[in-house]
């Protein structure tokens, strides 16, 4: 597969029983398929050298990088915070539920994974502090503006809805 960031060719590496695509000769990105990332967004999650590898690299700067798009189906992948790690921008294809992490952001997910509770507190303190999201809940449809608020500003049902009983 050729890495959606840079096209070099990536390789296949076990991070401990799960199978990932490393871009070992280019920019250091990593692909993970739909439910791999939740296996391993946690510190005490996968094993081996492979892993302990990709974790030393140097965490790249995307901000400038645009959309990438999905080696697995062509698509444009859309870039989003990642739900249990708020300050890390993670490309995700819709399609295939497949992520693109750039060199050193598994790394950093890995450091500031939340928990559910503290996701939820943190989804709570982001629409807090949102005027956007406080004018809506003033507005008269305050229900409707609620769901609309949240669903605009956050996405943090997704992914602990895929995770669940991992
Ligand atoms: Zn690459
Ligand atoms: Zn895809």
């Amino acid at each position: 597969m050729v890495c959606p960031a840079c096209q070099k060719e990536m390789v296949a590496k076990d991070f401990g029983g799960v199978m990932v695509d490393v871009c070992e000769d280019g920019c250091h990105g990593i692909w993970f398929d739909w439910m791999e990332l939740c296996k391993l967004d946690e510190q005490n999650e996968g094993l081996g050298n492979a892993l302990n590898n990709a974790l030393t690299h140097e965490r790249a700067n995307d901000e400038n990088r645009g959309q990438i798009k999905c080696p697995k189906c062509s698509l444009l992948m859309h870039i989003h915070k990642y739900e249990s790690a708020k300050e890390i921008n993670v490309d995700e294809c819709y399609a295939c539920g497949g992520f693109f992490l750039d060199s050193g952001e598994l790394r950093t997910i890995r450091d500031n994974f939340m928990s559910e509770e503290e996701r939820e507190a943190y989804t709570q303190k982001l629409l807090d502090g949102n005027s956007e999201f406080q004018k809506a809940e003033d507005a008269l449809d305050k229900d409707k503006a609620r769901d609309e608020a949240i669903r605009k500003y956050t996405r943090f049902m997704r992914l602990s809805y895929y995770c669940t009983g991992k």
